[in-house]
């Protein structure tokens, strides 16, 4: 049967994933209306908060997200945050709840707002150890983490840890040249600090080996051909022999870390800064300087780890790194913990009881996007709970890996699952029985007189947009971002 009403949609996140689902949601299902929270007062998460400001090429899928967004049957609802309270001030909170009463579906986009810890001594108490997300968030005019204030002043030594892509991006804006940053809209205040940044040498530290790194070669070349810093050779113990027999990307992957210094016209002592990739080592501590009487106090000054050694061999892409006892201490003014972002429930769903998979750190789903959750029975049949009308889709439904592209194409399979559910109707939706008013119901319910203007539609984005460009375009920048709220939203008046 064709339903009787058109399908109302609401979409927690205006990042990727939102937008690419929205995008095959409308495309597919005729007369779709989407409504999509997002906790900020502007769009497009980790495309503005995330990707580095020097890869300005990436965030050309905002083109995209503007696209949809100029339909009619689009609603942008910025400074609403969904079941948890807002982060910053000015913004406002909706429970989920509310949603429950006003829409068909609901899709969970909200990404990963935190990441994994290290669990080492001094991580939390020593001034000096920073979470790459809040460096990154930092850098790009991130709100929440306008006030982290790095000092890059205390030495000449930093350390990352961990060897993804984002391990590589904060490698990438210690070392390369302020005057290049300076075009690109990374926030003024990181322009500041690292202008002054005392920072030469950066060491990117993993557990395993190269063959078993996470980083991809586009982002290693980048940091290979920056002016002015070189790159200390590889241990050439952990670079298999024999590279013709390897497959294309790991093959070309290696060729250029064994090539790296060779290419390199200059050695690590001709050139002002250098950078490392250091494998086979476990971070066990961070430490202050020996003269203070609590080495967990103070100013950090080095960090310890444990070498590692690749079993079943260095060359197995699926090796594993164990124990040596062996220890191996660097000097570091400055360290950033780098090791995966992390999705979390929002508080409200423990009401609400949405499933949330701790161990993997995402929302319990069949694959494809249907929010279910698994139960072993004893006789350990595997049973599925369904919760219809819920849906996830991008990090918070695979965890927090891959790239945009990637993103894309779980959001659009997300989206055809709500399609086949809603020409099928084998699987309910909420409210099928009414007609259901979206926005207008929930506003109706949850916003006091005066919350409203601070509600931003996406004409508000647009004007903030704009201003945000003006502002650049008069420093010789791509755009010089607000980096609080009250500054975005004191535009709109
Ligand atoms: P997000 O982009 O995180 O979007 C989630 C949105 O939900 C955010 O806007 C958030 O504010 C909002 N939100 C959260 N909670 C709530 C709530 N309760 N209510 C309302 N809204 C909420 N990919 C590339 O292709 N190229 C790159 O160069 C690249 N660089 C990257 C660099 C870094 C440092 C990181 C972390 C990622 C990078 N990526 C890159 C990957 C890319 O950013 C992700 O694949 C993609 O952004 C994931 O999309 P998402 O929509 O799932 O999450």
């Amino acid at each position: 049967t064709t339903p009787e009403h058109p399908l109302r949609v609401a979409v927690i996140g205006s990042g990727p994933a939102g937008f690419y689902t929205t995008y095959k949601l409308m495309a597919k299902i005729q007369g779709t209306k989407v409504d999509m929270y997002e906790s900020l007062p502007v769009p497009f998460g980790l495309v503005r908060f995330g990707v580095a400001p020097d890869h300005p090429e990436v965030k050309n899928c905002q083109e995209k997200f503007e696209e949809v967004a100029s339909s009619p049957d689009f609603n942008f609802i910025g400074n609403v945050s969904v079941g948890t309270k807002s982060d910053h001030p000015d913004g406002l909170t909706v429970p989920l709840a509310s949603l429950f009463r006003h829409y068909n579906a609901i899709i969970f986009a909200y990404g990963a707002a935190q990441d994994r810890k290290l669990g080492i001594t001094g991580e939390d108490q020593l001034k000096g150890v920073y979470s790459a997300r809040e460096f990154v968030g930092w850098y790009n005019g991130l709100p929440e983490h306008a006030n982290l204030n790095p000092d890059l002043t205390q030495g000449d030594e930093a350390v990352v840890i961990g060897q993804g892509n984002v391990a590589l991006d904060v490698a990438r804006m210690l070392l390369e040249d302020v005057d290049v940053l300076r075009k690109t809209d990374i926030a003024s205040h990181a322009l500041e600090t690292l202008s002054q940044s005392r920072v030469k040498r950066v060491h990117v530290v993993g557990r395993r080996g190269p063959m078993q790194a996470a980083f991809t070669i586009k982002e290693v070349r980048e940091l290979m051909k920056l002016s002015d810093v070189s790159f200390h050779p590889v241990d050439s113990a952990l670079l298999p022999t024999d590279l013709k027999s390897l497959p294309r990307a790991p093959r070309r992957l290696m060729e250029m870390l064994a090539k790296g210094t060779a290419a390199t016209s200059q050695s690590p002592s001709e050139t002002s800064k250098s950078w490392s990739l250091d494998f086979c080592l476990t971070p066990k501590a961070f430490s202050s300087s020996s003269s203070s009487p609590d080495s967990t106090q103070g100013q950090l000054a080095s960090t310890t780890f444990e070498r590692t050694a690749l079993s079943p061999s260095p060359f197995d892409p699926n090796a594993y790194a164990l124990p040596t006892g062996e220890t191996l201490t660097l000097p570091s003014s400055v360290a950033f913990r780098s090791i995966g972002y992390k999705s979390t429930p929002l508080p409200e769903f423990s009401d609400i009881n949405i499933p949330f998979d701790e161990r993997r750190g995402i929302i319990s789903n069949d694959g494809h996007g249907r929010v279910q959750h698994e139960e072993h029975t004893r006789g350990a049949e595997m049973l599925h709970r369904s919760f219809p009308g819920l849906y996830c889709a991008g990090w918070v439904k695979t965890g927090p890996t891959g790239v945009i592209a990637s993103t894309m194409e779980n959001a659009f399979a997300t989206a055809d699952a709500i399609i086949e559910d809603w020409a099928s109707r084998a699987t309910p939706f909420l409210n099928t029985d009414k007609k259901c008013h979206g926005w207008e119901g929930v506003r109706s319910e949850v916003l006091a007189r005066g919350d409203e203007k601070r509600v931003v539609d996406w004409q508000g984005w647009r004007r903030i947009d704009e201003v945000e460009r003006q502002r650049g375009k008069e420093r010789g920048r791509s755009r010089e971002k607000f980096t609080r709220t009250g500054e975005m939203l004191n535009v709109l008046g």
